[in-house]
């Protein structure tokens, strides 16, 4: 893309296009449509074309269609397969409604004038112009849930934090995104960094909080960089700083980097890191809106929470609430990969199907295979089978079948993928993520994952999968945090819904 890019505005630049009344071209982030790309988004008088698959050998006729006001016919028949033009008629967008990713794409992460142009800190200009109690009662009423994972409802945290009291009290924001397969979080930081930062400014106006901090993992370069530019320019800006638009509002955010253990997506273990001790989980007596971060109140919300946050000020409690359901308000954004014909990031209101999710948007499963399994929630998640398609997807659904939301993954498998292999392969991996702080799942999930090892290998005994299913149970009642209580969810998912093919290993093994 970014060779893409630099095609265009060197062509522009040799054609004699490059004056900003003629042309402008914006680096921005991911457009979500990651299976077609580099995606070129083309603004044409009211309307915008999007070109897929584009070379850097395109850029010359690009210009010059653009110029004449036309589309490149031979770019949209390139393969002959769907002719796109607009955005929503691409199945892909059609039944998507961007709203977190909105401006994903579109925006030029690193031009804050272009993000305001866009409708950016309006709602920080309102919310600023409203008591903190009332910007509580908004985010509570309009039913926002955490969209990490644990679906907690976010305005009874930042309720529970401006009540408690301690010398000072921090936001974070949690970009810890360590799931195989998912991407949400990073596309969100790198593409539209300042509605996460909007998010946490009006988060600590309503909380009272004075400092934040972005939590982000190390192994996403270009989100610290698009995130650390953010906050240089809302410096610049006076958007954070002391006396914030003339208010009464002091804050400031600093990024601070994770080592890329994916236990410090834990809360605690992620406040443990930040204060620069080992990222272990502790035991939750106290509520860490009451006693958190270096022991003083802290609101911990995910990076895709804090950029629901704006719409709501923005739409209000009614808008915000009519996309979702009555329990799970709102969109969600997934990543949708796998054995998926048309994959990438994809938004919808909750209550949306998987069907829709992996038939309508993502096209179906590849070649000619059959749907077998999708897996949500990331590790600690869950498989569903083809009988569940029609699920509606939303926290408490999710939760009730044996799976989860978690952050967003979605891995589709088809019929060829063995699952019990696929339980193999997330207990190993989060064997290897365990802190290892507390029995059940140091020693657990290593007894579950030889057992899975064996049955893999043709070695499985009598009695293993009775084995699996009572430390699965054992380790999520036992288990100290988080990681531990969800781990055996991909082991019990997959012998609820495939138990004849664990049975089938088992019996080749004797
Ligand atoms: Fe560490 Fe696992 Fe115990 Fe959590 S459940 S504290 S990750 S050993």
């Amino acid at each position: 893309s970014q060779g893409v890019y630099e095609a265009l505005v060197e062509e522009a630049r040799r054609i004699g296009l490059d004056s900003p009344v003629k042309f402008q071209a914006r680096c921005s982030g991911c457009h979500g449509f990651c299976e077609e790309g580099p995606l070129v988004v083309c603004g044409m008088g009211d309307s915008e074309v999007l070109y897929r698959k584009v070379r850097r050998e395109d850029a010359l006729e690009i210009l010059l269609a653009l110029a004449d006001d036309r589309v490149v016919e031979r770019l949209l028949y390139r393969d002959g397969r769907e002719v796109y033009r607009e955005e929503r008629h691409i199945p892909f967008y059609a039944l998507q409604r961007r709203k977190v990713l909105e401006r994903c794409g579109k925006v030029d992460p690193r031009d804050v004038d272009h993000y305001i142009s866009l409708g950016g800190y309006a709602s920080l200009a309102r919310a600023l112009s409203m008591s903190p109690e009332e910007v509580i009662d908004w985010v509570t009423r309009a039913g926002l849930r955490g969209r990490g994972g644990g679906g907690f409802p976010a305005g009874q945290k930042w309720a529970s934090c401006r009540s408690a009291s301690g010398p000072q009290k921090f936001v974070l924001a949690n970009g810890d995104e360590g799931d195989p397969g998912a991407f949400m979080d990073r596309s969100l930081m790198e593409g539209d960094p300042h509605s996460i930062l909007e998010g946490m400014i009006i988060g600590a106006h309503a909380v009272g909080a004075s400092k934040g901090f972005i939590y982000v993992r190390d192994e996403y370069p270009l989100a610290v960089e698009n995130l650390a530019h953010a906050i240089r320019e809302a410096r610049r800006l006076g958007l954070l700083g002391r006396r914030i638009l003339g208010s009464d509002l002091s804050f400031d955010v600093d990024i601070c980097r994770g080592g890329g253990a994916f236990v410090c997506g834990e809360s605690s273990a992620l406040m443990a890191s930040i204060e620069g001790r080992p990222g272990e989980p502790r035991v939750k007596y106290i509520r860490s809106t009451e006693r958190g971060l270096w022991e003083c109140p802290t609101v911990l919300n995910n990076v895709e929470t804090w950029a629901n946050v704006p719409i709501i000020i923005r739409e209000g409690v009614d808008g915000y609430r009519s996309l979702g359901t009555k329990d799970s308000p709102g969109t969600k954004v997934f990543s949708l990969v796998g054995k998926v014909r048309r994959s990438g990031l994809v938004e919808v209101p909750m209550g949306t199907t998987l069907r829709e999710i992996i038939f309508e948007i993502g096209g179906g499963v590849m070649g000619r295979n059959r749907f077998k399994a999708v897996q949500t929630g990331g590790p600690s998640g869950g498989c569903l089978p083809e009988s569940k398609l029609d699920l509606p997807v939303d926290f408490d659904r999710l939760t009730r079948e044996g799976s989860m939301m978690g952050s967003g993954g979605m891995i589709v498998m088809d019929h060829r993928s063995c699952m019990v292999d696929v339980a193999r392969y997330f207990v190993k991996f989060l064997e290897g993520e365990s802190c290892g702080k507390c029995a059940p799942c140091r020693e657990g999930l290593k007894a579950m994952g030889e057992i899975l090892e064996d049955l893999c290998s043709r070695r499985g005994r009598p009695g293993d999968v009775e084995m699996l299913l009572f430390m699965g149970n054992a380790l999520t009642d036992t288990a100290l945090c988080g990681l531990g209580q969800t781990a055996a969810n991909p082991v019990l998912s997959t012998l609820r819904h495939f138990m004849e093919e664990y049975r089938e290993h088992q019996d080749q093994g004797f």
